[in-house]
């Protein structure tokens, strides 16, 4: 008798634990651990989810014209060059799926986005991971570890876990040294965040490369992640590839007005990126101030290390935990605790809890 099989690259991997989200004896923990918007959605957009309750019968827009249209207008994009995903997840996973296969090599930052090492090893591709530089993407490093099996290069740009973003110019010199053959994937999904002047997400750089396609997200600083809702821009080659092998009916009935009407509201998501730069930079200076080294961020969270020994970021971790506050604690950074921004209340509960736990 013989049972189904998978491939074996596949029976090598461990299957994803999600971040918990409960905690025993509290009825409603704080979530500080997923990068998820306290601010909220644009009121508008969340109206307009509401009025597809009477649509529900119907298939979504297969090619999500009306939202392409509108994410290039607030944009100035070619709505030609642009897909839209169930998140970016989607489309990332789909770049790995339609690019790599067994033999071939993925490149990204040894602290970065899971999503790029599971789907990775998925397809039964090699994944090399270049330690990062400043906490951020080590561009020397990955021109070094390009081969010619490199099939994608990804770059969380800004990087998650850690915040932290390369400039402009250091994407503009890893694009300029690429073999043509590699597709450099931006994964620009904290790009509204981003306070930087050096930085940009990478749509000039679609514009006039064949290789490059950059990823965005409403599931952030729009904070519409339950919605998943994603798009890209990228080469016509590209987008036409990923067109072929994605699901029709990727984005949902609700999640087309919903984004629409996200992403023409920018005074809103102004509102929220204020919001979320002057809690970012209070946490920052808080965890500094207890001698705690906070990653300078770009992004809706903070990325703080604790001092070595005694398993103290981890044993802090528990202690939020216990508390009610869920954070991030990072297998790969394991003196790190990973804190996203939450509410002005949320954000003072967890500078008095860690320093209470610091002076225990
Ligand atoms: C959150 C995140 C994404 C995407 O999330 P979706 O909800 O799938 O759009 C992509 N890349 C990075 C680095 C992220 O942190």
């Amino acid at each position: 008798m013989t049972s189904p099989k998978a491939h074996d690259w596949i029976m090598e991997m461990a299957p994803y634990v999600p971040g918990r989200s409960t905690v025993e004896g509290i009825a409603e923990p704080v979530k500080l651990s997923s990068n998820e918007s306290v601010y909220g959605a644009s009121p508008i957009a969340l109206e307009a989810f509401r009025a597809t309750a009477d649509k529900l019968m119907r298939y979504p827009d297969a090619n999500s014209n009306d939202l392409r249209d509108a994410i290039a207008e607030i944009h100035g994009l070619e709505a030609e060059k642009i897909i839209c995903g169930a998140g970016s997840d989607e489309l990332l996973t789909l770049l790995i799926h339609t690019f790599a296969g067994p033999g071939d090599e993925v490149i990204y930052s040894q602290y970065g986005f899971m999503v790029y090492p599971v789907q990775t090893a998925a397809v039964g591709a090699i994944g090399v991971a270049v330690p990062n530089k400043n906490w951020a993407a080590d561009i020397d490093g990955i021109l070094e570890a390009v081969t010619e099996d490199t099939k994608l290069i990804f770059i969380d740009n800004p990087n998650n876990p850690t915040g932290a973003y390369n400039t402009w110019s250091e994407i503009e010199r890893l694009h300029a040294a690429l073999p043509e053959h590699v597709v450099l994937v931006l994964d620009a999904a904290y790009a509204e965040c981003v306070i930087a002047e050096d930085y940009s997400a990478g749509a000039s750089l679609v514009e006039r490369a064949d290789n490059v396609i950059m990823t965005r997200t409403f599931s952030k600083m729009y904070a519409l992640a339950g919605l998943r809702v994603g798009w890209a821009y990228g080469a016509p080659g590209i987008i036409d590839v990923i067109n072929r092998v994605r699901m029709p009916f990727n984005v949902c009935v609700p999640g087309h007005p919903a984004a629409i009407e996200a992403v023409k509201d920018q005074a809103h998501l102004q509102a929220s990126v204020d919001f979320n730069t002057k809690w970012r930079d209070w946490l920052t200076a808080k965890l500094r101030a207890l001698d705690l080294d906070a990653v300078e961020s770009q992004t809706n969270f903070v990325l703080v290390a604790f001092p070595e020994g005694n398993r103290c970021a981890l044993a802090c971790n528990d202690f939020l935990t216990a508390r009610g506050y869920l954070v991030r604690a990072l297998a790969s950074l394991p003196n790190h605790l990973r804190i996203s921004i939450g509410t002005e209340e949320q954000n003072r509960s967890v500078v008095a809890l860690i320093t209470e736990f610091l002076e225990k």
